[in-house]
């Protein structure tokens, strides 16, 4: 089940097969395929350090967050299922914004739970977040 046989020559040519893929349309679409192109993908170096302040972020979206305890850790309203009993639990001192819903949707970083509320895959929500667009 490869897509590119070893043992597949171009007609006529006697360069290896190797060679051949260089330049090759298929094998290049089959690149942009799996990679994308590295525009669309590439999000800046430094994005983590450009990332919104925990505090800030979840503030805006988790209702009724309360104050943070000693391990800096608040509880709020989680948006992920019908909550009444502020199972969510957000890191907001740290940088990472870890999170935690005790009522098991689940947990991450900050990346993570923009990605849960968005829709977004991985990079398109860091650029969000970033601000950076597109
Ligand atoms: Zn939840």
């Amino acid at each position: 089940m490869t897509a590119f046989p070893r043992n597949t020559k171009p007609a006529g040519s006697n360069r290896r097969a190797g060679i051949a893929h260089k330049g090759n349309p298929a094998y290049v679409a089959a690149l942009s395929a799996l990679y994308g192109s590295a525009k669309a993908t590439r999000i800046p170096a430094n994005w983590r350090d450009r990332l919104p302040d925990p505090a800030t972020y979840y503030s805006q979206h988790v209702a009724k967050l309360g104050h943070p305890n000693a391990s800096g850790y608040a509880q709020g309203v989680c948006p992920f299922h019908d909550d009444h009993n502020k199972s969510l639990s957000v890191c907001i001192t740290g940088s990472h914004g870890g999170w935690r819903c005790f009522a098991s949707c689940g947990g991450g970083d900050l990346v993570g739970f923009h990605q849960r509320r968005t829709g977004l895959d991985f990079k398109a929500a860091v650029r969000d977040l970033i601000g950076g667009g597109a």
